[in-house]
């Protein structure tokens, strides 16, 4: 199983992403998990990509896909991927296309999770993160059992960088301009399905299973 994710930052791709992982048993590739990781080890993918990121901005193509390029060929991406976070331009998406025919391979589902712009904002504002373990909540959505504390490690749980008040509308702008012209990119493709993303998280996975699996 082949899956795209798309939507807006704040729509929920993570939290779906994860629980199509565990469900279907197939890897979560998450560019801005992988991006994240290499900033923290600074690396020198990570010094390249940071500035991009702290500025709400797209990382360049070609290092996003020489990253989805290697992950292609890691041995759990045999049975295939649920794709959270790429494409996010139409030269990814041509890109990602040109790699999985060269391998005989083709994307299942294209879902893309709608929600409207003032519940992005309130759900970026909440949204909180692990910085031990990654676990992901939300201050009024999917609050830890002890305030600001990790329910897995115990660690401090703090906001991502790029969910700040001075971040966020540009990100929502980037996203309106390089990554929603992808929705026509693969409407025409006979794999796309739009899923409402308001609603429960229990609620929103019913509508992906079914937009997965119809
Ligand atoms: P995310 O966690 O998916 O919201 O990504 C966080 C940040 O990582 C984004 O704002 C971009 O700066 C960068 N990023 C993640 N995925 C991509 C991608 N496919 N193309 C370009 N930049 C990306």
């Amino acid at each position: 199983m082949r899956v795209i994710l798309l939507g807006p930052p704040g729509a929920g791709k993570g939290t779906q992403a994860g629980m199509i992982a565990e469900k279907y048993h197939v890897p979560q590739i998450s560019t801005g998990d992988i991006l994240r990781e290499e900033v923290k080890i600074e690396s020198e993918l990570g010094k390249q990509a940071k500035s991009y990121m702290d500025k709400g901005e797209l990382v360049p193509d070609k290092l996003i896909i020489d990253i989805i390029v290697k992950q292609l060929d890691e041995d759990d991406s045999g049975n295939g991927y649920i794709m959270d976070g790429f494409p996010r331009t139409v030269n990814q998406a041509v890109a990602f296309a040109s790699a999985l025919s060269e391998r005989g391979e083709q994307v299942d589902r294209v879902i893309s999770i709608e929600v409207e712009r003032d519940e992005l904002i309130r759900r970026l504002n909440g949204r909180r993160t692990c910085t031990e373990c990654g676990v992901r909540y939300h201050i009024h959505f999917d609050p830890p059992r002890k305030e600001g504390v990790c329910n897995e490690c115990g660690t401090k749980l703090i906001p991502r960088d790029d969910d700040s008040e001075e971040t966020v509308p540009n990100r929502l702008e980037v996203y309106r301009k390089q990554t929603e012209p992808l929705i026509d990119y693969y409407k025409g493709s006979g794999v796309f399905e739009a899923v409402d993303g308001v609603g429960s998280i229990e609620e929103i996975f019913k509508r992906v299973e079914k937009a997965l699996e119809g």
